[in-house]
């Protein structure tokens, strides 16, 4: 079977598994541009990227080949990155705001911005040390309330990652999706806004399905045999 209808075989497979809320982000972190442009030519529009410098390259490989492309950012994020990303074309989301410190430097360099740029507040649902993320109500509420008069950065949702290293991983998983779905109803509520949720990647995503996630983020799965 060639590439093409193998990915045309995974995407038709999993679009008939996501719910009406849901989309998928195809992570095509390590993977070529020309990987990509296959996905983008059978319709696909959104892809995430975790690194700024392989964002930047892939961004202006396909710069003319996918006009319609959008890109996720979806990895750490070094404030010392920012004006880099912020040049990269098609921009469209950036998933990984883990702290106040970055979203005051977004905020502070969001002039430099051509277009609207989707924001999402990362959470550490699972504590495990490495993981970067908002931990309480009180400080993602403050940063939620900061990006109201955002300008070209709106605040679109939340995301978070289940928990890697457990031997409960499906239960943790759950219990991660979750928690980030009571920081949600919380914020949408008191603030009154309309929070989307990115949770979900190859080895959880039904879990995260099963809990209304709005995007999933699939690498592995989409790109192995
Ligand atoms: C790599 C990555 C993914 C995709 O992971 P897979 O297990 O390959 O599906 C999703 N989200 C983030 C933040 C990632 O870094």
């Amino acid at each position: 079977m060639g590439q093409k209808d193998d990915f045309a075989r995974k995407l038709s497979a999993i679009k008939a598994e996501l719910h009406s809320e849901a989309k998928l982000l195809i992570v095509s972190k390590n993977r070529s541009a020309e990987e990509v442009r296959a996905y983008y030519e059978l319709g696909h529009r959104d892809f995430g990227e975790n690194k700024v410098q392989e964002l930047e390259e892939k961004a202006s490989q396909l710069r003319g080949a996918c006009p319609e492309i959008r890109w996720h950012m979806i990895g750490h994020l070094q404030s010392n990155k920012i004006n880099h990303l912020f040049r990269v074309p098609n921009l469209h989301a950036i998933h990984s705001v883990h702290d106040r410190h970055l979203l005051d430097k977004l905020l502070a360099a969001r002039e430099k911005l051509s277009h609207p740029v989707k924001l999402f507040l990362q959470v550490n649902t699972s504590k495990e040390a490495e993981k970067s993320g908002f931990e309480t109500y009180s400080d993602l509420e403050m940063a939620a309330e900061s990006l109201k008069g955002g300008g070209k950065l709106e605040l679109a949702g939340l995301m978070t990652m289940g928990t890697l290293r457990t031997e409960e991983f499906d239960a943790e998983a759950a219990r991660c999706f979750q928690d980030l779905n009571v920081y949600k109803a919380k914020l949408q509520s008191e603030l009154g806004l309309r929070l989307e949720t990115s949770m979900g990647m190859s080895q959880d995503y039904k879990i995260a399905l099963r809990e209304k996630s709005n995007w999933i983020r699939l690498g592995t799965s989409m790109f192995q045999a």
